[in-house]
């Protein structure tokens, strides 16, 4: 009994002098793994230890592919491949972060930033700020290792698109609807590539303003999709959207393949039987063009509430 009672005593203390070489952190980090990826040996030393991989030897170095870029360890969306730069520096850049996915936090040297994920506080490497790469002035500089791409073809993400007048109005509904994970502003259906805000509004160019929805198919739906958009805007309007008048403004569904086409015909078909005279158009998607950065988010920015959209309940 005393032996079983001594070896006890010793795996304990043994136990104890172990956890001494760690942080708190990542003693919690490291418990706290019953749902996280297992890790190999190398990603172990970049993500728990904080090392860092060797430069020019990372798989997504040079991966140009639109999609996003995941958590290694714990699957969180950290960024997407539109903030993705070559900065000619060995490992993967990006000038921005999704939001709130990604935690600034002082480097143990005491100089420099480190950044970590803020889901799991897997390390992901340091932040730069004021290099003048890109015009955000910001070089998140991320071992390929922490990192895990998903293509935009093979994850549950959907990217759909909607006209409904102003984008900014349209973007600020859709933005906030559950299972979103990402809106854009842009133009599509026209003839002019990559257009200007100006460009546009001198109504020549064919395009709409356009807002990009990116969902998560397991969260929601694109019907969920398509009633919001009929319930954001009044979609028996035909010569614009409220005080906004002109081609620019016309309410559309762009689908994506037969199925989204079947889906906003359905819709159609139901406000027509409540005895609505429905002026949104249906066509096939086409290039969509982002527009300049001063249009995302553009409420959101400003604090203030759309002046052409309201949501009312229809469904
Ligand atoms: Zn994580």
């Amino acid at each position: 009994m005393k032996k079983i009672t001594a070896i006890i005593f010793f795996a304990l203390l043994l136990l104890t002098m172990c956890a001494q070489g760690q942080s708190k952190k990542e003693i919690i980090n490291l418990n706290n793994n019953m749902n996280w990826n297992p890790l190999t040996p190398e990603e172990e030393r970049v993500i728990v230890h904080k090392g860092t991989e060797r430069p020019f030897t990372g798989e997504l170095l040079n991966n140009k592919s639109e999609g996003l870029y995941l958590c290694k360890r714990c699957d969180a969306p950290l960024y997407r491949s539109h903030d993705k730069f070559d900065a000619h520096c060995g490992w993967p850049s990006f000038d921005d972060e999704i939001e709130g996915a990604v935690k600034r936090v002082r480097d143990a040297d005491g100089r420099r930033t480190e950044i970590i994920c803020n889901n799991c506080g897997a390390h992901l490497g340091h932040l730069f700020l004021g290099e003048g790469f890109t015009a955000k002035q910001t070089r998140h500089c991320v071992n390929s290792v922490s990192l895990k791409f998903v293509p935009v073809g093979e994850s549950k993400l959907k990217r759909v698109y909607f006209a409904s007048g102003c984008f900014w109005g349209t973007e600020y509904f859709f933005m906030k609807a559950p299972g979103v994970k990402e809106t854009n502003v842009g133009f599509m259906g026209g003839h002019v590539e990559n257009p200007s805000y100006a460009q546009v509004c001198e109504k020549n160019t064919g395009h709409l303003e356009t807002t990009e929805v990116v969902y998560n198919a397991s969260e929601t739906s694109y019907e969920a999709m398509v009633k919001l958009f009929f319930e954001t805007h009044d979609f028996t309007q035909t010569n614009g959207q409220g005080p906004d008048i002109g081609p620019q403004y016309l309410s559309c569904i762009f689908y994506n393949d037969e199925a989204e086409k079947a889906i906003a015909e359905k819709y159609i078909n139901i406000l027509t039987e409540k005895g609505y005279k429905v002026a949104t158009m249906l066509k096939p998607a086409s290039r969509f063009w982002k527009a300049e950065d001063y249009h995302q988010q553009y409420y959101e920015h400003k604090g203030t509430k759309p002046y052409c959209h309201k949501y009312t309940r229809i469904f």
